[in-house]
């Protein structure tokens, strides 16, 4: 198949769901780490068409939804430090901090600009040499590569205004704390594409070797996600565990070498915080000290002040797998896409708003 829609193609899909219901005999429950996944599972009712022996779990793999509160209170309160210029992506301008949100700072006033590339932020840098222009790294292993080039970017080119701050999450180490910490059970795991488009299906073994969990790497296309959950039944009632690819025209075992090249040199692992999860080792990536000048947090006196939840939100809990959207009391009421509480309802990957926009039915 070459095009997007041979991905959405109803007879094809018909025929994977049937042999899912041929195949499936154990009960089983997979999680969907990754946000993108989650989408695409509400927006074609996937859930409704597999068997009743396949529950479906959500997983935390939204980074924006994952970025803990005291994260993003440094983020506005470096926008309120006088000619300091804000750059994002444009999903994290309504997440609700907590006392303000970035779109709150920047109608009273401040400078936050959306961006589409971390090229933009570093052109407005280039464009204001007499103000800091702050890159709000906030993503993946999948946009750290291209925060990296930036900044290899702007020591070519002797840009001295242009900042990071890094929140960036990996995946990996989370998944580790998940299954370790024993909350959810899952017989399952259908991993990211993008992200292992750039670190490839290695780095998934251990899921595998140490807690016998079958692995599949999935596309984005509700055929993409119907074959990985095929695949995953057939590991699950042969009795495997190992890592397979089902999104071969987008991942290969090892990864993008250059992009991780490129990652590793300008980035070192570093703890991270995780809403809902808190700190977990190795899990975020920090500025080797070659490159610290271009740190956000070390260049500027941050206030954020104190750190508080939505009250009533259970975002954290949903992130873990734990508890879904439908338990929030605020859902669809007091929450909604217009007027998130949590990051889950802002962004576009984000399970509440998924939920929202595409649900029916809250099962599993
Ligand atoms: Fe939080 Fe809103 Fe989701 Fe409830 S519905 S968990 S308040 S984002």
């Amino acid at each position: 198949m070459r095009f997007i829609s041979e991905f959405r193609r109803s007879e094809l899909a018909e025929g994977l769901i049937s042999q899912i219901h041929r195949k499936s005999r154990t009960p089983a429950r997979f999680m969907e780490f990754c946000g993108g996944h989650t989408v695409t599972i509400f927006r074609y009712g996937i859930r409704q068409v597999l068997p009743q022996t396949i529950d479906m779990v959500s997983g935390p793999g939204c980074p924006i939804c994952v970025t803990a509160n005291a994260d993003l209170d440094k983020a506005i309160a470096l926008s309120r430090i006088p000619d300091i210029i804000i750059t994002t992506f444009g999903d994290m301008l309504k997440v609700p901090g907590s006392r303000s949100s970035l779109q709150q700072v920047k109608a009273d006033g401040a400078e936050v600009h959306t961006v589409y590339s971390t090229m933009d932020a570093l052109k407005i840098a280039e464009d204001n040499p007499d103000k800091s222009v702050v890159f709000l790294g906030i993503g993946f292993e999948t946009t750290a590569p291209t925060i990296a080039a930036s900044i290899l970017q702007a020591v070519e080119k002797g840009i001295g205004n242009y900042y990071v701050l890094s929140l960036h999450k990996l995946c990996p180490p989370v998944i580790r704390a998940l299954l370790d910490s024993g909350e959810v059970k899952l017989d399952g795991l259908i991993c990211p594409g993008h992200v292992s488009a750039i670190i490839g299906s290695h780095p998934w073994e251990f899921i595998a070797r140490d807690y016998g969990i079958p692995c599949v790497v999935s596309g984005f296309e509700p055929l993409d996600i119907l074959q990985c959950v095929d695949m995953l039944i057939a590991q699950v009632e042969n009795g495997e565990s190992r890592v397979e690819i089902a999104y071969r025209r987008g991942v290969r075992p090892e990864g993008n070498q250059q992009a991780m090249r490129l990652m590793e040199q300008v980035f070192e692992p570093s703890p991270a915080q995780w809403r809902g999860m808190g700190e977990i080792p190795d899990s975020g990536l920090k500025l080797r000290e070659k490159y610290q000048r271009f740190d956000a947090e070390l260049a500027f006196d941050i206030e954020p002040g104190p750190t508080s939840e939505p009250v009533g939100c259970i975002c954290g809990d949903i992130l873990r797998g734990v508890r879904t959207p439908a338990d929030c009391r605020l859902f669809g009421k007091a929450c909604i896409p217009e007027n998130p509480i949590g990051p889950c309802m802002v962004s576009s990957e984000g399970s509440c708003s998924a939920y929202y926009l595409y649900g029916g039915s809250f099962e599993g």
